[in-house]
């Protein structure tokens, strides 16, 4: 049949190759226009030192009757809310680096708030970007360098301010007036409205609060003035029986400061703020600065200030979830989009008489995740037997993405956890490393976990040594019991453990 172009020797003419060419070209076309990329969004809503204590979906202790996260607790209550998420190294720039490489610090390169991510390597967003994801980032940053891999960015410089933030928006600083936590949402949502509807997109919203220096919203001044927020058990821990923590330099009772006791602001307020937020502290200051308090009476005053602005900016973080998850309703999204809970790490609210993170203690080490997948995650479902990490959500961004996972990330999907299931070989072992020698008093360490036992190492000549904890008995971590001869059986098997994985993930010795 010549009009098909074959030749007589079975070839295909020039001009048939076009004509097919062309054929080709018309089909992907109009099958582009006609099927629109249906993988699922993932929005990944992250916040800054936002402990699990704070977070009434957890139910940890009593801050979940005070001061309830509704909204966040609706994520849990449609999807997953995992009990055992521990970061690799606690502190905020070398988290988000690990959640944008699925790389350890000491690979990533990003080992201490001090250092510069190296943006020119493998990111999560350059890859689900080359895979036709829109890519956004909208908020805190916080790794120095400009942000690559995103077609859109809109980043805090550094660590931002409360009030009236600067973002820096593609290249350009851009100011805007109000309340940072609202104002992030406000962006997040604006990059929504503008996005192409026919590309699934990739989207970190990613808020400063609650992190320090915690200034409230001024609609949040008032809430819980007349509460005596309960204390912590071991808010006057004397830190006996353990190596290093008796040199912290995070203590409520003496390294609060002026300004994150609110007897100081840090924020640029407008003069209108400055009356109302004025209006409110300064009175209960001049009252807290006669009275003159000494010893642990003061201490108990540094902690009502403390854990109530804490708790006031979580529910302007709350407030804000909440706005996101409506706008998902209202906009036919929420049925196909992942939605992702998480903060940099733990935080520490008067235990230990600590503010601030770092430790590879319980309340710093563990960090919130909580995740909704309608059609693939049972909702109101809660994970507490899988050692899961924030080195994990690399990985399961492309896994949900459906693009391959290079060979050289150090985590694993949680895809099949969020489907029910319980891969044999997940991890029985989680590794650690902390770098930020003597960032807030706390010393280099590493340290190995099963979940319950755990082993750390403390490498400065001044806290050479080892602490090993069981949390069934000691959930506080009061009291090491390395060499404790109950504990050898579970300190030989850590101890060998920690070398395998140490080898395994190849931190340099
Ligand atoms: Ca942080």
């Amino acid at each position: 049949m010549p009009w098909l172009g074959w030749t007589a020797d079975g070839e295909k003419s020039a001009s048939m190759r076009l004509f097919l060419f062309l054929a080709c070209l018309v089909a992907s076309c109009s099958l582009s226009q006609a099927a629109p990329d249906q993988r699922p969004n993932i929005l990944f809503l992250f916040t800054d030192d936002h402990a699990t204590q704070a977070i009434s979906a957890y139910g940890i202790n009593h801050l979940t009757e005070l001061a309830p996260t509704p909204q966040i607790d609706r994520i849990a209550e449609e999807g997953m809310l995992f009990r055992k998420c521990y970061v690799t190294n606690s502190i905020c720039g070398p988290s988000r680096a690990v959640i944008l490489t699925g790389k350890y610090s000491h690979l990533n390169g990003f080992r201490k708030n001090q250092d510069s991510f190296d943006g020119s390597q493998q990111t999560v967003p350059k890859l689900l970007r080359n895979g036709g994801y829109q890519t956004a980032i909208v908020g805190k940053w916080h790794l120095k360098s400009e942000p690559t891999g995103f077609d859109h960015y809109e980043v805090l410089k550094g660590q931002g301010q409360y009030y009236n933030p600067g973002l820096f928006t593609n290249g350009e600083m851009v100011k805007h007036e109000g309340y940072t936590t609202d104002i992030i949402v406000d962006r997040t949502i604006e990059w929504l409205e503008s996005r192409d509807p026919d590309k699934p997109f990739f989207l970190m919203s990613q808020q400063k609060a609650p992190h320090g220096r915690w200034e409230p919203a001024l609609r949040h001044l008032e809430w819980l003035d007349d509460v005596e927020v309960p204390e912590p058990a071991t808010l006057f821990d004397d830190y006996s029986g353990r190596i290093a923590a008796a040199d912290h330099k995070m203590g409520l009772a003496e390294h609060m400061g002026d300004k994150r006791l609110m007897l100081e602001y840090s924020s640029q307020h407008t003069p209108e703020q400055l009356s109302v937020f004025d209006a409110y502290f300064r009175p209960r200051n001049e009252a807290f600065l006669k009275a003159n308090l000494e010893g642990r009476d003061c201490t108990r005053w540094h902690y009502q200030r403390y854990i109530k602005n804490y708790l006031r900016c979580v529910r302007g973080v709350d407030e804000n979830v909440g706005r996101l998850l409506d706008y998902l309703d209202e906009k036919g999204l929420a049925e196909n989009t992942v939605v992702f809970y998480s903060s940099d790490q733990g935080f520490y609210l008067g235990e230990h008489g600590w503010f601030d993170k770092r430790w590879m203690y319980e309340e710093s080490y563990r960090t919130p995740l909580v995740v909704r997948w309608p059609g693939q995650i049972e909702a109101g479902s809660v994970d507490e037997s899988h050692l899961v990490s924030n080195i994990d959500f690399t990985e399961t961004f492309l896994d949900i993405a459906g693009e391959p996972v290079p060979e050289d990330m150090q985590g694993r999907s949680l895809v099949p956890i969020f489907k029910g299931e319980s891969p044999q070989d997940w991890r029985k072992y989680h590794y650690y490393q902390y770098y930020e020698s003597g960032g807030h008093g706390v010393p280099l360490h590493h340290g190995v976990s099963d979940g319950r036992y755990k082993l750390i190492r403390f490498t400065e000549p001044q806290h050479d040594g080892w602490e090993m904890y069981d949390l069934v008995e000691d959930p506080s971590e009061m009291e090491s019991r390395y060499g404790d001869p109950a504990m050898a059986e579970h300190q030989v098997r850590l101890e060998k453990e920690l070398v395998r994985l140490r080898r395994e993930l190849k931190v340099e010795e």
